[in-house]
């Protein structure tokens, strides 16, 4: 059996077609940086967003960057961020020159606990990334209503949430702003990296698209020290090739994730997503939660079953983080997720044979069940 992870080449070969038409659009109108194909998708990924603005960068790490910094966040500055996080949200934080203020996840849905935010608020905090992690939305109305009573910005960390609803609206819509990012592995994915803010602020959309190109608006007039940071004309065009099939990819990965949770009922020792009612996911993983997950790991993979875990050491058990001070045992529930969880195969071209072979290889470690 050979069930990869995710088959990143059998989702890009659909749109060959499509690619090569790209490539030979660009080539032909002589364009590489900052254009016409740049322009198109950003307009068409701010239609799908609902965010009136989208301005496409170098990547999703440099998307959250320039908003903290288009937002005027910087040196003596405080973001809440998620203690439970990929690194990135938290980088971005650095970059900008502000401290990250982890704040623990809900135990159920593993985003930011809109209960502990306000303990975590001090007279420096300007701004909450919230990440809708695993193409979950955070829980917003309490975050923006908490952020509205204390003057603070809210940021969504979108990079995994490609099309994911919260009450009905779209991740990117949701805050002040937004960051996504194009990462291939992505439920929209380039061909090598890439990036997007959304937002319906037209001042802070100014200033990003200022900031992300050398901080000028004008060619060698710099207003501010600004970025290198653009999406190419090259993987706009691919991007916008790959935006029709979002859509139909998200909801052939919501019928993987029903029959995963359907299938996987039940099963000691075995904690499955929990979707609350209002919540709509993209569905970017599946990830399941079990005591004994290296074990699980391992057995799959002897079985031919690609897992990945998302992710191993929280940020601010990183080396990366020493700065922090912060020991094991400081953020526990954070801990925890990241000593339990796995995420198991799920992609848009993967076969129903291969989802029941997952299903019933978990069921023969955990449950006993024969072969
Ligand atoms: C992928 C990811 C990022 C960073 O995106 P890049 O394009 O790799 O820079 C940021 N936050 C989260 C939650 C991510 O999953």
């Amino acid at each position: 059996m050979n069930i990869p992870f995710l088959d990143l080449k059998s989702i890009n070969l659909r749109s060959a077609d499509a690619f090569s038409d790209a490539l030979t659009r660009v080539l032909d109108s002589g364009w590489l940086i900052l254009g016409k194909e740049t322009e198109a998708f950003e307009s068409e990924f701010s239609t799908y967003c609902e965010s009136g603005q989208c301005i496409g960068v170098g990547n999703g790490l440099e998307a959250l960057h320039l908003i903290l910094r288009g937002m005027g966040i910087g040196v003596g500055d405080e973001v809440i961020v998620p203690s439970n996080t990929y690194i990135a949200t938290w980088l971005a934080v650095n970059y900008a020159g502000a401290i990250p203020v982890p704040v623990e996840p809900d135990e159920q849905t593993y985003n930011i606990d809109p209960d502990r935010i306000e303990e975590a608020i001090t007279p420096r905090t300007k701004a909450i990334i919230v990440v809708h992690l695993y193409g979950q939305c955070a829980d917003m109305d309490p975050i923006m209503a908490i952020a509205e009573k204390h003057g603070l910005k809210v940021v969504e960390d979108a990079a995994q949430a490609h099309g994911a609803l919260y009450k009905g609206r779209k991740a990117g819509s949701l805050g002040d702003a937004a960051g996504f990012s194009f990462y291939p592995g992505k439920n929209l994915g380039a061909l090598g990296d890439g990036g997007a803010v959304t937002t319906s602020d037209t001042k802070l959309a100014q200033s990003i698209r200022m900031l992300r190109n050398y901080g000028s608006e004008k060619k060698y007039h710099n207003l501010a020290k600004g970025y290198n940071s653009r999406l190419d004309e090259l993987q706009a065009a691919f991007l916008s090739a790959k935006l029709q099939l979002l859509d139909s990819d998200n909801s052939r990965r919501a019928e993987i994730a029903e029959r995963y949770s359907e299938g996987l009922k039940g099963i000691p020792d075995l904690v499955l997503p929990h979707v609350p009612e209002w919540s709509s996911p993209a569905w970017h993983l599946y990830v399941v939660r079990n005591s004994q997950r290296g074990a699980l790991q391992d057995y799959l993979s002897s079985q031919g079953i690609g897992t990945v875990i998302h992710y191993p050491i929280p940020p601010h058990l990183q080396p990366a983080y020493a700065e922090l001070g912060k020991k094991e045992g400081d953020f526990p529930i954070a801990e925890i997720i990241h000593r339990e969880v796995l995420s198991l195969p799920l992609g848009p071209t993967m076969s129903d044979e291969d989802v029941e072979s997952v299903i019933h290889k978990v069921e023969v470690l955990l449950n006993g069940k024969s072969i």
